[in-house]
């Protein structure tokens, strides 16, 4: 196996590792003291074409692949966990089932602007009765005609209060075994 990085890789870890260390690190203390959110970070990795990185150029994306991903996971993290974690967040759980499963008028309208950065991505799977046992979801989706009412609890959501829109799994009914069946 070659552990080589390619010269697309080399150069991304490049940006970012010199971007974490001018722009991240510096009040990464403070930050964890304050609480506040650095919108600006994520802004200025919108401009650097980091926030869909691994998604299709169609969409807004860099189409870059999953190892040039781990590497800005990685450089933003040892400069500041947390504002890494938001980052992995954003693409892993907000941006990659939008990328993987939604329809071209979803990615659209929900992957382009987490492409940009306009918004930041999350997933709502976590209830107070449901963390390591999806089956435990109690959140229900209800259709009427072309739409689902939601009804349910979600908590620790990664990013929710800075997302526009945050997909989550719910229960639409039980099949014949009166198994839940979860989206
Ligand atoms: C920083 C952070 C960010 C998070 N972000 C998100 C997010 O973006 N979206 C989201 O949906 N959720 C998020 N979560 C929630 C996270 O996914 C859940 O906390 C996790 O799934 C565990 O669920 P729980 O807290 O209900 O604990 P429980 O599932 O109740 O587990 C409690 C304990 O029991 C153990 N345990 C559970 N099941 C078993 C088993 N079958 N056998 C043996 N031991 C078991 C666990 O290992 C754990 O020690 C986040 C959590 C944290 C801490």
């Amino acid at each position: 196996m070659n552990f080589h990085l390619t010269e697309e890789q080399s150069m991304i870890q490049k940006t970012i590792r010199e971007f974490s260390h001018e722009v991240v690190a510096t009040g990464a203390i403070e930050r964890d003291r304050s609480g506040e959110f650095p919108k600006d970070i994520f802004h200025q990795l919108g401009e650097l074409g980091l926030m869909g990185l691994p998604f299709s150029e169609e969409y807004g994306g860099a189409g870059a692949d999953t190892i040039s991903f781990a590497i800005v996971v990685e450089e933003l993290s040892k400069a500041c966990a947390s504002t890494g974690i938001t980052y992995s967040a954003h693409i892993s759980l907000g941006g990659a089932p939008l990328h993987m499963f939604g329809t071209h008028q979803q990615k659209l309208d929900y992957l382009v602007p987490i492409c940009s950065g306009e918004t930041l991505g999350a997933f709502g799977l976590t209830e107070p009765g449901a963390g390591s046992d999806a089956g435990g979801t109690a959140t229900t989706a209800e259709q009427r005609k072309d739409s689902f009412i939601i009804n349910g609890n979600k908590c620790y959501i990664t990013n929710a209060s800075y997302s526009k829109v945050v997909p989550i799994t719910a229960v639409t009914g039980t099949n014949t075994g009166k198994k839940k069946l979860v989206l």
